[in-house]
């Protein structure tokens, strides 16, 4: 018997381009730069769900495990090919750290030069490394991060620089796909969906995903979206530029957010909130979802499960009481814990010897 291969169904199809591209700004002509990233884990969380109770399923979408560790790997795959198509010679970008890490392993991909323009002292070792070892040029800057992204808008004004930041709308059209996933894969938009806010691009592109699914009918639901600001850094939730934003997340260590006005968009259209978290909050969070669900984020990413125990929070009115028992509740977590270890606070063990009754007795059993 011959057997046939079949077309490779959606799943099997390596990364966002191949995926979704008819819902993306490529054509044939597009030279594609992959690293396979998306197809992330949406992992249904029992305990989660049973904190939340109300008979509400909770899911977590781990985009820790993209190629660089974080989700800006799906918005780079796009904004490399693009600029590969148009023929740049080099990008450049400004970052908190995982913006750097993605530009530079996707400009090695593609043979393109990279600049990246960090704010000095103030990047996560875990991201600074990759910024380095993938050969991007590093220039640490004396101010913050909304400095940095002063700057690289001046560069991106001479013909020779491709600005890579999400202010580049390829980044913020490839970042849709993690939405066309979860539908495609809980077979509708879920009904509530939060997720961190830094620069505001991640929620600006799931807002956007899950409103043309819905216009193109693959989805019915559109979800009320939650976003989440650390308290130190909060500029939309108070609607006020931050000029010295501080937090330990320092993936939405930002003040004045590139996205705001779409982001205000998505919290409005989907009758969702901004709200913030407090650092011992974002913390608390991180510890909880590594113990009890097995899942490792940087402290960033766990502002949306901070959000969630805070909405869970008999004393806070919002949005609970709106929210319909056997809810389905989607958790983005946008980074991987082992992007930032400085910030896990742990007891290291004493050494003992390497005799039953020490190890037992060190144990604790
Ligand atoms: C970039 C980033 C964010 C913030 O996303 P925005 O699109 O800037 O709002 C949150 N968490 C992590 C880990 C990030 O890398």
């Amino acid at each position: 018997m011959i057997m046939r291969a079949a077309t490779p169904s959606r799943e099997q199809r390596r990364g966002v381009i191949d995926r979704y591209r008819e819902f993306l700004p490529v054509s044939e002509a597009t030279p594609v730069v992959s690293l396979g990233e998306g197809n992330t884990p949406l992992i249904p969380c029992a305990r989660l769900s049973e904190k939340v109770g109300r008979g509400c399923q909770v899911f977590v979408k781990y985009e820790g495990l993209n190629p660089t560790g974080s989700f800006k790997d799906r918005g780079m795959t796009v904004a490399l090919s693009k600029a590969l198509e148009r023929g740049a010679q080099a990008v450049v970008c400004a970052s908190t750290g995982n913006t750097s890490a993605s530009a530079a392993a996707y400009a090695a991909r593609a043979c393109i030069r990279c600049a990246v323009i960090l704010p000095a002292g103030k990047i996560a070792s875990g991201k600074l490394v990759q910024a380095y070892v993938y050969g991007a040029k590093v220039v640490p800057i004396e101010g913050n991060f909304d400095a940095a992204l002063r700057v690289v808008r001046e560069l991106g004004r001479r013909p020779e620089f491709t600005i890579v930041n999400s202010i580049n709308p390829d980044r913020i059209a490839g970042q849709k796909s993690a939405a066309f996933e979860i539908v495609d894969e809980l077979g509708d938009a879920p009904d509530l969906h939060l997720l961190p806010v830094g620069n505001a691009g991640n929620i600006t592109a799931y807002w956007r995903a899950y409103r043309e699914y819905h216009n193109a009918a693959i989805a019915r639901n559109l979800p009320v979206m939650l976003g989440f600001q650390a308290a130190g850094s909060a500029p939309i939730f108070h609607d006020k530029v931050v000029e010295n934003p501080e937090t330990v997340a320092s993936a939405i260590r930002i003040g004045n957010p590139a996205s705001w006005q779409s982001a205000k968009e998505a919290i409005h259209d989907s009758k969702g909130e901004i709200d913030i978290v407090t650092d011992e909050e974002i913390l608390e969070a991180q510890q909880w979802l590594a113990s009890n669900e097995g899942i490792f984020v940087e402290p960033a990413s766990a502002a949306s499960i901070a959000g969630l125990f805070k909405c869970c929070d008999e004393r806070a009115a919002y949005p609970f009481k709106e929210l319909q028992p056997e809810s389905r509740i989607v958790c983005t977590v946008t980074g991987h814990g082992l992007k930032d270890p400085e910030a896990v606070r742990f007891t290291r063990g004493t050494s003992v010897q390497p005799l039953e009754a020490d190890v037992l007795r060190a144990i604790g059993f």
